[in-house]
C-alpha cells in the first residue's frame, strides 16, 4: 500500500501520514494521538490508572515507550513538537499501534488481559501480539527499502528476549528463531498491508493520494 516511501518527497510523506491517521479514526472509532503528559484533564479516569500503574513497573514508561491504551495511541514525553512538525517520522510507529487498537478492537478484554498479565503463563502470549506489532515494522521496512537487515533483527532480539518488554521472549536464541521465521514471511509476502490477519472495514490510503 505505501510501497515507494523512500522514494516520497518529506512533503508527501508527511501528507501520507495525515491520511493514514484519518484511515485509523474511520477503522478505530475514537483512535486520536496523545502524549504521556498531556494535562491530565484531558485523559479518561481509566487510561490515568493505567498510566500510574505502568510507570510504577517500567521506570522508562514515559520516556521511552509508545503505549496503545484502547483506542489512544500515547507518545512519549517531549515528542509534542517533532509530532507536529514531522509526523511523518512516526509513521511506523503508527503502523505498528495500529496493529494493537485492531487487535484490541476484535479480541477485546481477552487481548488485554494476556498482554498485561505478568505472570509467566502469559508472557508468550504477550509476545504473540507483539510480533503482529512487530511484523509492520518489517513490512514497513519492506515498503520503503526493500529489505529488513540483520541490524533490525538483531535489535528485536533485544527487545523481545531483553528486559524491555520483561524478557518476553526468552532465551533470545528463541527470539532470534521467532523474529528469522517472521521476517521470512515479510519477505515472501506472505504478510503485508497495515493488518494482515483479518478484514479492514475501509480501504488504507495510497500513495498516489498524498501526491501535490
Ligand atoms: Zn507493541
Amino acid at each position: 500500500m505505501v510501497a515507494g516511501w523512500d522514494r516520497m518527497t518529506p512533503q508527501e510523506r508527511r501528507r501520507y501520514t495525515g491520511l493514514f491517521v484519518d484511515w485509523m479514526q474511520r477503522e478505530i472509532p475514537g483512535c486520536r494521538v496523545a502524549f504521556k503528559d498531556d494535562p491530565p484533564e484531558t485523559i479518561v479516569w481509566w487510561h490515568r490508572v493505567s498510566h500510574f500503574f505502568a510507570r510504577l513497573v517500567s521506570p522508562d514508561y514515559d520516556k521511552r515507550f509508545t503505549t496503545v491504551i484502547y483506542p489512544v495511541i500515547y507518545l512519549p514525553v517531549g515528542t509534542r513538537e517533532s509530532w507536529s512538525a514531522q509526523p511523518e517520522r512516526f509513521y511506523g510507529t503508527l503502523r505498528h499501534e495500529f496493529v494493537h487498537l485492531k487487535d484490541f478492537q476484535r479480541f477485546g478484554v481477552w487481548m488485554g488481559a494476556s498482554y498485561l498479565a505478568l505472570l509467566p503463563a502469559f508472557w508468550t502470549m504477550r509476545a504473540f501480539w507483539e510480533l503482529r506489532g512487530y511484523a509492520q515494522n518489517m513490512i514497513f521496512l519492506r515498503e520503503s527499502a526493500g529489505s529488513v537487515p540483520d541490524e533490525q533483527i538483531d535489535r528485536l532480539v533485544e527487545i523481545f528476549g531483553g528486559r524491555d518488554y520483561i524478557f518476553m521472549m526468552s532465551p533470545r536464541s528463541r527470539a532470534r528463531r521467532a523474529l528469522e521465521a517472521l521476517r521470512a514471511r515479510v519477505l515472501s509476502g506472505e504478510l503485508s498491508g497495515p493488518y494482515p490477519y483479518g478484514p479492514l472495514d475501509h480501504a488504507p490510503p495510497e500513495v498516489e493520494d498524498a501526491a501535490p
